[in-house]
């Protein structure tokens, strides 16, 4: 029998599942598609500074296998307060560009917080009908004393119960099943932007020393009791065991091939799980024109659609002229749409008003299109509507002994990050170790 493990894709997932059968004396190969490793996490240093185009936090330090990774390999991070907890951190402004009240603002961010987790309580003890099902529902079922608030503090509130929850999904309210979402779980300590060496140190790091075959993009994925073959556009590999890694937008569009295909649970998984959408540009100008005391400007459009309303101030954290600004969901799609001119037009109108109109031209730009991008075809999974409570480990379940599944999108509660990627790729790892099949024997019940 042929002893070799192939893993498809050099992501987190796919360099923490070789890892781990390397460390455990396998021979194993990652086949990854791309000319680089990382897959959604992309560390861009074009502008003189190391921009994150996919993952840039670790969202919870606390208990996170990344931290000690990337304490090991010199990656460097600085705390981004989304809620204006210590004050200071999030400045936002008005549609005409005046700023708003950050106290006022702060308090109305930190209204939903709390009556966020009290809805959700209570909702709990209520089971509402179907009539609540999108998180879009939920808001409009009506957060207690939602209606008490006005000016800056509504402002604080909308900004955050509208555009940055459309942020942690990529997707829009209306598709997002807030039952399913209950699943997911935020490790505590707060949010680190690794904006020294990025997370593409941090994978580097931790691929030291594999087998990763670049350029090698997979099409077809044969398998039976006497093991697998691997079609790919540099030809076959045989092996005994495979683990599969790729996005679940990939997935979604079936280009590749499974020989038998795929069981329908996973089918189904595939289909229901959604796959959402997140993009972002990041400007470098001649000099630093806005203040660098804050982590985040809230720009608070009434346009249609409303661009340009959340930004990251990295030259609080590395003193350079860069900022950089995210689109999800709709919004993100709607960006890709716009080639670089309009996009940078907008992005320049918008912090026209906000730090008045001698704003200079941008002396280099990057932008992301993981929309686009054949290896991804979007950002990162979300509970969508119509999905059911099995499809994660549906998803993340292997297929008869040889086929084994991980990434993001298989996690049972840190899909959509970076630490629950590499948790799957770690847990495929051990499954292909262990010679059986386990899936992750967690049963998600609402
Ligand atoms: C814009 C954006 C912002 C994000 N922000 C954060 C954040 O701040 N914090 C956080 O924790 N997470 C964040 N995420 C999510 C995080 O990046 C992902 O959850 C994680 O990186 C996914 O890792 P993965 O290994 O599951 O998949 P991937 O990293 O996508 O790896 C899959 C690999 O498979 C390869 N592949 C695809 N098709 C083929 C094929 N046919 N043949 C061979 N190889 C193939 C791909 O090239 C890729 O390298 C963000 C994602 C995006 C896009």
């Amino acid at each position: 029998m042929n002893s070799q493990i192939l893993v498809i894709g050099a992501g987190m997932a796919g360099i923490a599942a070789a890892r781990t059968l390397h460390d455990a004396g396998c021979r194993v190969t990652v086949l990854e598609a791309r000319n680089r490793i990382g897959g959604r996490t992309h560390t861009d240093s074009n502008l003189g500074v190391d921009v994150d185009l996919g993952a840039a936090w670790i969202h919870g330090p606390i208990a996170n296998p990344l931290v000690p990774l990337a304490e090991q390999h010199g990656v460097g991070w600085g705390e981004t307060d989304f809620f204006n907890i210590h004050g200071g951190a999030v400045m936002a402004f008005r549609p005409d560009g005046t700023p708003i009240d950050e106290a006022a603002y702060t308090a109305g961010i930190h209204y939903f917080a709390g009556a966020y987790n009290h809805l959700f309580s209570s909702l709990l003890a209520k089971q509402p009908g179907d009539d609540v099902r999108s998180v879009a529902d939920l808001m409009d079922f009506g957060l207690p004393g939602q209606e008490q608030l006005t000016g800056d503090a509504a402002a604080g509130f909308y900004y955050t119960s509208r555009v940055r929850i459309r942020y942690e999904d990529a997707a829009d309210l209306d598709t997002v099943d807030w039952r399913m979402g209950r699943a997911y779980m935020k490790l505590p300590g707060g949010d680190l932007l690794v904006y020294r060496g990025g997370f593409g140190r941090l994978a580097a790091g931790l691929a030291q020393g594999l087998e990763i075959r670049t350029g090698v993009v997979v099409e077809r994925i044969v398998y039976g009791p006497d093991g697998v073959t691997v079609a790919t556009n540099q030809g076959d590999f045989a092996a005994e065991k495979v683990v599969v890694t790729v996005p679940l937008g990939v997935l979604k569009a079936g280009v590749i091939d499974f020989s038998p295909t795929l069981p329908p649970e996973k089918q189904a998984a595939i289909r229901r799980i959604g796959f959402g959408n997140y993009e972002k540009l990041a400007l470098r100008f001649p000099h630093i024109f806005w203040p660098t005391g804050p982590h985040r400007f809230n720009y608070l459009s009434d346009a249609d659609p409303p661009l340009y309303m959340a930004w990251l101030n990295n030259a609080h954290y590395t003193g350079e002229p860069v900022l950089v600004a995210y689109h999800a969901a709709g919004l993100a799609q709607h960006t890709n749409r716009l080639n670089d001119e309009q996009l940078i037009a907008g992005a320049l109108e918008t912090l026209g008003r906000m730090f008045g109109p001698d704003v200079p031209d941008p002396v280099s730009y990057v932008r992301s299109g993981w929309e686009a991008d054949p290896f991804s075809r979007g950002s990162y999974s979300f509970s969508q509507l119509g999905m059911a409570v099995e499809d994660r480990a549906a998803l993340a379940a292997p297929v008869g002994e040889h086929i084994f599944f991980a990434g993001e999108a298989t996690h049972p509660h840190y899909w959509a990050t970076v630490h629950g990627a590499y948790e799957t790729g770690v847990r495929a790892a051990r499954e292909v170790l262990d010679g059986v099949g386990r899936g992750w024997g967690v049963g998600l019940s609402l």
